[in-house]
This record gives C-alpha cells, structure tokens and sequence, in this order.
C-alpha cells in the first residue's frame, strides 16, 4: 500500500508541493484554512481532512507548509492541530521558513508526546515547487531525516541535513541574508550607472561573468531592466525573513548591520504598497532616493 502522507498549507509553494507527492503515488491527506486549493487538491486524488488533528490522525508523516512562526505553532501546537491528532512515532515536517527558535520550541512540544520533527525550509520558489527541484534544508536527528528523505526528494532536488532542530530555519536565514543583499547591491549599482549616463543592460553585460556575477544578479537583472517586478517572491515575504534573521541574531548577539538596513527598506516598500511586488522591487527604494529610473539604454 502506498505511505500515506499529510500535507498542510497549500498555498502559492504547498499546493505544486502536494500535487508532487501524489503524482510520486503518495497517498495525500490534505487540509488548508482556505476550502478553494483544497478542493483542487481532492480533484487530483487527495483525501479530504476537517483539520490538522484530522490530518495528524490519518498520517505517520506530516509536512507543514504555512506562512511564519505563528501560523506554524497553530497549526501544529494549536486547538484541533497536528499535535491533538499525532500519535507516538509520528513526524512533523515543518517546511515553513520560521524563527529556528520557535521550530525548537513546537520541537519540544512535539517530543512531549514521543513525536519526531524536522524543520526543512526551502529555497526554489514557486518554480522549483512546481518542477521539484526545491532546494531543502534540514535540522533535526540523523535518523528522522533518513526515514523522510524518500518523500522530501519527491518535492526537491537538493536535501541536505545541516544540524539539529533549527538548523534548517537557520541555513535558510542564512539564504536570506545573501539574496537580499546581493538584490540592495544590484539596484545601487544600477542606480549608479543610470545616474552616470552608462547603461546598465551593457554594465550587466560586462560584470556578470567576473567576480560580481551570482545567481542573483542572473535571476533579478533582467528582471529589473525589463521592469518586471510580478512575485517570484514577494517582499513582505523577505521582509518577515529578515525579521526571523535579526531576532534571531538579537537572541544570540550577533550584529547584523546590512541585514537591518536592508529590512527597514523592504517595510519602507510595503508602506508603499509593493508588498506583493517581487523582491527586486527593492529598486524602486533607491531609485527613489536618487531620483532616477533605470532604463535600458543609459
Ligand atoms: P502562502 O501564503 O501562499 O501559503 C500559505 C498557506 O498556508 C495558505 O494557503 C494558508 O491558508 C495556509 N495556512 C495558514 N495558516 C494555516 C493553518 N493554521 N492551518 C492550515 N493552513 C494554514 O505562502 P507560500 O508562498 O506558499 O509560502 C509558504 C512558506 O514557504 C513561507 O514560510 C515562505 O516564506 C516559504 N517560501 C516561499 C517561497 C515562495 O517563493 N513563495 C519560496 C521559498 C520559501
């Protein structure tokens, strides 16, 4: 018989996730606050639960696939959540990018009743949900993730264990730091040519093959010369990220001066509007700062 898994949250990443694991031949329990990508789900193949609990139940293994630290905690420690309905032996999978202090703490909860858990955040975006090609970053005991790696390479291609709990929320912070980084210094250099009269398609041209060029620059440049700033990923997205990252860095004292700067600008886009805009719209913040847009052509 096919292994049963249940799969909560599915939404922009969970939903191709879930459609994934039953494409694999996985037996698929689903829930969602919201009734409409349930519905589609069930249409593929997937069995209808009326709660977490429900999917707790009915699964040994459960991913969790929800927005940040609180809706995590709900959907797992909460009334009628995953924790009512798991028994001992049991799995969490939270897939989530929360606080890593808050994965150790529904962790610990978890053990309580003799269930394991893995946090497992993923970098690949929508894209890689729907390709399975998610890059997947794990914390937990070596032996939970050995019994889970089967069905996390369903949904990615690229699982790696890089500690105990937390560990996976923290290498994904760590992911964060750099993309939003990089995503600042792409649009001050671009501001910069654009200001000077040089343009910044030929300045792309000329810099991506030497040091300066990254994943990023590939993935975001073009995006910002078209300007084209429909979501990937939204900003509000990578704001909440980066608030993970500095509580966390304030929890364990480390400064982290660009991150914060960084931060401030992306809740500076929200206020004005864009927080559904993808994050290379961090452009728009210091285009506004230069008075000046950038355009192909100089
Ligand atoms: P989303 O908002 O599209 O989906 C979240 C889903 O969780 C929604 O359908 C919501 O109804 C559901 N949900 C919320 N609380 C729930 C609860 N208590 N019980 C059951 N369902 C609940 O978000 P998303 O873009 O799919 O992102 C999910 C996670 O993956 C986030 O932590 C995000 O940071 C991370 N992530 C997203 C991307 C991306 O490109 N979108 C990339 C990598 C990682």
């Amino acid at each position: 018989m096919a292994e049963r898994i249940g799969f909560i949250g599915l939404g922009i990443m969970g939903k191709p996730m879930a459609k994934n694991l039953l494409k694999a031949g996985y037996e698929v329990t689903v829930y969602d606050i919201v009734g409409e990508p349930v519905e589609e789900l069930v249409t593929d193949g997937a069995q209808r639960a009326a709660s977490n609990k429900e999917v707790a139940a009915n699964c040994e293994k459960i991913i969790t696939m929800v927005p940040d630290s609180a809706e995590s905690e709900m959907a797992i420690l909460g009334p009628d959540g995953v924790l009512e309905g798991a028994r001992s032996g049991s799995i969490v999978i939270d897939m989530s990018s929360i606080a890593p202090l808050v994965s150790q703490k529904i962790a610990a909860e978890c053990a309580k009743k003799g269930v394991e858990m893995l946090d497992a955040p993923v970098s690949g975006g929508e894209v890689g949900a729907i390709n399975a090609a998610l890059a997947i970053m794990v914390g937990g005991k070596q032996e939970v993730f050995d019994k889970c790696l089967d069905v996390m390479k369903t949904v990615g291609s690229n699982v790696v264990l890089t500690g105990d709990i937390g560990a996976g929320g923290i290498t994904k912070l760590a992911n964060q730091i750099i993309v939003a980084a990089n995503i600042e210094a792409l649009s001050e250099a671009f501001v910069l040519a654009q200001k000077a009269g040089v343009d910044p398609e030929k300045v792309f041209n000329a810099i991506r093959g030497g040091l300066a060029g990254s994943t990023v620059m590939e993935a975001k440049g073009p995006m910002m010369l078209d300007r084209n700033f429909q979501a990937g990923f939204r900003i509000r997205l990578h704001q909440k990220d980066l608030r993970n990252v500095l509580q966390t860095g304030q929890e364990l004292n480390v400064p982290l001066p660009v991150t914060a700067l960084v931060q401030q600008m992306l809740g500076a886009l929200i206020n004005d509007g864009e927080g559904d805009a993808d994050h290379s719209a961090i452009l728009h913040h210091l285009e506004g700062m230069a008075k000046v847009e950038v355009k192909r052509g100089g």
